[in-house]
């Protein structure tokens, strides 16, 4: 339980789901965790910390980052977690839902890889783990602007992680296939069933097989792993 003992990480989007279980995850390996969502209400942790973030908002970044560079004088790890969905076909969506979805989606990773890795560059290198989805290399109907940012975040990460290799900061994406979460407990039944059904092993998965994913990566376990892909899908993206 002490993969990542002496380590700083943030984790965005971690007030519930996925990202909940992976700030949950990192701190029971030893790092000093600091979750991060929209609201700012601490939404319970115990011992992990927490201070509200919006990831489309660059002054938000600016404050966090200081805040925990002031508190803890490094980060080593940095979970882009947060991510929304529009479920609306390409000719139906608004332009207001497309630029939520590129703004928290797509934007905001970006954004906290160029607020966080000038500072692993300094102290040495770090590990930046980007939350994709199976949707990012592979599509169904709807959801348009929801693949288009997550083919983004795919792509994004394997930029950084060939600019800042010989750094040490490595920069890997995740791609969970369906998981259980508010996100998808909120999307319709026979959609979820859907998606169930057409994986392999034939269930959902849950947040801490992401997490478990993620604490790999964040560790000198995976010392030798950067552009990759990851996916934690039950076999969805076999096929
Ligand atoms: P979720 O249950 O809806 O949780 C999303 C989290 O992100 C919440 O804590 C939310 O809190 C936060 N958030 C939303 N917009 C934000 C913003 N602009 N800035 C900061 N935080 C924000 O979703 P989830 O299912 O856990 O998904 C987590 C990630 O996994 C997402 O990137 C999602 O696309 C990806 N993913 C999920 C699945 C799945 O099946 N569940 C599959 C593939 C990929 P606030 O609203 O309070 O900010």
């Amino acid at each position: 339980m002490n993969r990542l003992t002496g380590k700083v990480a943030v984790v965005t989007g971690a007030g519930r789901g996925i990202g909940r279980a992976i700030a949950e995850a990192l701190h029971a390996e030893g790092a000093t965790t600091i979750a991060t969502s929209r609201s700012s209400a601490d939404p319970t942790f115990g011992p992990i910390e927490y201070t509200p973030l919006d990831v489309a908002s660059e002054t938000d970044w600016r404050r966090v980052v200081g805040e925990v560079l002031d508190a803890h004088g490094h980060i080593d790890v940095l979970v882009n977690n947060a991510g929304i969905i529009a479920y609306d076909p390409l000719h139906e969506l608004a332009m207001e839902d497309w630029q939520k979805v590129v703004a928290t989606n797509q934007t905001g990773v970006w954004l906290g890889m160029r607020e966080v890795i000038p500072h692993m560059i300094t102290q040495g290198g770090g590990s930046i783990i980007n939350i994709s989805s199976i949707w990012g290399s592979a599509a169904v109907g709807g959801a348009h602007a929801y693949h288009a940012t997550k083919g983004a975040v795919r792509n994004m990460s394997k930029n950084a992680a060939i600019t800042y290799a010989t750094q040490n900061v490595r920069v890997n994406s995740l791609h969970p296939g369906f998981i259980e979460t508010p996100l998808t407990d909120a999307q319709a039944a026979e959609v979820n069933a859907y998606v169930v059904s057409q994986t392999p092993m034939g269930r959902a998965g849950q947040p801490h097989e992401i997490a478990a994913g993620v604490v790999f990566l964040a560790s000198d376990e995976a010392s030798f792993v950067t552009g990759s892909e990851l996916v934690i899908d039950g076999g969805y993206l076999a096929q």
